[in-house]
């Protein structure tokens, strides 16, 4: 399947990460995306991305070589009640918000306590998406994963790197996308890239995406129209959020 625009890039700002936003979008460019979403680690793992990169991303243009820039985060999951590692004034300046389990910052407990912490990031307002939830590491109860993306109009992540670098996702992102399929939720590709070169870099995201049948309406950055018209029912959805 094709892939529009990559959602997961990490550049230097995330401290193990190699590229510059530049040359991300060169990376981009030479695998003919229209876009890529910089997402860079949010601040609580260690050595990463400072809090005030998030609150300056604004000085980055919109396109740079022709390939549009969209302002991310992959934010880190704290606890069970779903809170994250950024401040409600950054989260909602962004474009597209991954929320994910991460070991620095999140130890692996069991089932139900990873699939609660899941489930409440799904349901805060300013998150869009998953990240990898097919990590093995951190086991989870599908389902009510899946059930908690759909009912709050939210993206499961297929992540290419997963199956490269946490190994034994596969079986898992599997399930999350047959599940998916079946209950018309919504699923975003990303590449994960850490350098320039894999950025687009979705050949087993998409191999997965077609051994489950999952319907192309579904993966919301199939086409530049369909994430911007994500974009832009999460935009609305955010503004519209009740305030504490
Ligand atoms: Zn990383
Ligand atoms: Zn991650």
């Amino acid at each position: 399947m094709r892939i529009a625009i990559d959602t997961h890039t990490h550049s230097v700002a995330s401290g193990h990460a190699y590229s510059t936003v530049y040359e991300l979008a060169l990376g981009a460019r030479r695998r003919r995306l229209s876009g890529f979403v910089l997402t860079d680690h949010g601040p609580a793992l260690e050595g990463g991305t400072q809090v005030y990169h998030f609150g300056n991303l604004r000085v980055l243009p919109q396109r740079i070589r022709g390939v549009r820039l969209y302002r991310g985060v992959e934010a880190n999951i704290l606890g069970l009640e779903g809170g994250l590692d950024l401040g409600e004034e950054y989260l909602e300046a962004l474009n597209f918000v991954y929320a994910g389990l991460h070991e620095l910052c999140f130890p692996s407990g069991d089932s139900e306590r990873n699939t609660r912490a899941l489930v409440a990031a799904l349901r805060n307002p300013l998150v869009d998406a998953i990240s990898h939830p097919g990590n093995p590491r951190y086991p989870v109860d599908i389902r009510s994963v899946v059930a908690a993306a759909r009912e709050n109009g939210k993206a499961i992540e297929i992540n290419d790197s997963s199956f490269r670098i946490r190994k034994g996702s596969h079986e898992n992102c599997a399930e999350f996308a047959r599940l998916c399929a079946e209950t018309g939720t919504l699923v975003v590709c990303g590449s994960d890239a850490h350098y320039w070169s894999d950025v687009g870099r979705f050949g087993e995201a998409s191999s997965l995406i077609r051994e489950t049948r999952l319907p192309r309406e579904l993966v919301i950055n199939a086409s530049t129209s369909s994430f911007e018209a994500f974009l832009a029912r999460r935009a609305g959805e955010k503004r519209n959020r009740p305030r504490k």
